[in-house]
């Protein structure tokens, strides 16, 4: 396994890989502190790809001025050891003045389905996001990169912008991982003890209980969307950010619920910590929880 700090030399070694190798290569951006949701992504993409490549970066872009850029957690020397267990075969861990040259000055702006949910909180976030993830896929060119149904939104402009700038590269997401308690795992559950992860769990389980009346037949957005927000509140440490019922695809916010695939997103503070979740309606298969390894 090699750990490649610069630009120039990741684009040198993908291109001999394409070029000369004719093998395929999976690409896994992640911001490291790595836990079983990135790993579920490694996984499948050392199952599906000749050369696996892992990003590590804290993307300074996509963090707001008061947000956890300066104490997001980080420590290479651990993720490289997992990494290496995976057998991956890059790791890509540029710096910030790397990935941002001191001139940088273009962005990419997903229209319309960055708005909502998580972009009408965090005012810039996507527009980090699709930029940074931008610079991967050209420098890398993938075959494929995998990203996690925890971050529905992300996913979906992710897919948007890949389809919208012609990308050579197949977005695969993956189902998102769980503790055994039901919650989401996350790089920011490191910032709660254990009581608090413990009454974080009533997020997935107010999710849970959405999709159940779901099932049962009830399809106004609203009831799912209240039935969610009292199982949260019932836990005093838990305050809801937003409980939205939209279109899975398009982002838009639904009232009366039919065939298509919908996506009922969470965000709620534990604390300080804000957290978010997700889950499918009519595509029970994406999220299913994936064993622990
Ligand atoms: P992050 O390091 O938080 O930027 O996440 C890197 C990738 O891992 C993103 O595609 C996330 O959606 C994905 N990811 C994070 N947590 C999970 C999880 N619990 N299950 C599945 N994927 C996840």
């Amino acid at each position: 396994m090699e750990i490649i700090n610069r630009r120039q030399r990741m684009s040198s070694v993908s291109r001999k890989i394409r070029r000369e190798q004719d093998r395929t290569i999976g690409l896994v951006p992640t911001m490291g502190a790595l836990h079983e949701g990135h790993l579920s992504l490694v996984r499948e993409a050392r199952r599906m790809c000749d050369v696996v490549v892992v990003s590590v970066f804290v993307n300074p872009a996509q963090f707001g001025p008061t947000e956890d850029y300066e104490h997001y957690p980080r420590d290479l020397t651990k993720d490289t050891a997992i990494l290496t267990d995976y057998n991956v075969d890059y790791i890509f861990a540029p710096s910030s003045e790397e990935m941002y040259p001191k001139d940088f000055s273009t962005y990419v702006n997903v229209g319309g389905i960055s708005k909502p949910l998580e972009g009408e909180r965090r005012p810039g976030h996507f527009r980090g996001v699709a930029t940074v993830v931008s610079i991967l896929l050209n420098t890398v060119r993938p075959d494929f990169a995998f990203f996690g149904q925890k971050d529905a939104q992300q996913a979906v402009i992710i897919k948007r912008m890949v389809r919208d700038l012609a990308f050579d590269t197949e977005i695969v997401v993956l189902p998102t991982v769980r503790e055994d308690s039901g919650l989401a795992i996350s790089s920011r559950n490191l910032y709660l003890s254990a009581d608090e992860q413990d009454s974080a769990s009533v997020i997935h389980r107010g999710l849970t209980k959405a999709k159940e009346i779901f099932k049962k037949g009830e399809r106004h957005a609203g009831k799912l969307e209240e039935i969610v927000r009292t199982t949260i509140e019932s836990e005093p440490r838990v305050r809801v950010d937003y409980v939205s019922v939209v279109d899975a695809d398009t982002l838009e916010k639904l009232d009366k619920l039919d065939e298509r695939s919908i996506l009922i997103a969470v965000a709620a503070y534990v604390g300080k910590t804000r957290l978010i979740d997700n889950t499918l309606l009519n595509k029970a298969k994406k999220d299913a929880s994936v064993a622990k390894a």
